[in-house]
């Protein structure tokens, strides 16, 4: 699997994300965009706001966009 750094990343992906935005690794690793040893993405820490997912599963079917 493909490392990044967080630089490469966003570039790649066309994001913004911030070192909050994503878990990176402890060590560095080398990074297959810029080719330097950097802390790289391991996954991407979900935005916060999303938080009101839990527990709405069933009950309200609103929007079931067909
Ligand atoms: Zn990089």
């Amino acid at each position: 699997m493909a490392e990044f750094c967080l630089d490469c990343w966003n570039k790649l992906n066309h994001t913004h994300l911030t070192e909050k935005d994503v878990t990176l690794s402890d060590e560095y690793e080398y990074c297959e965009g810029c080719m330097e040893m950097k802390t790289t993405v391991v996954f991407l820490t979900p935005p916060r706001r999303s938080k009101a997912r839990r527990g709405g599963r069933r009950g309200t079917g609103r929007y079931t966009a067909r």
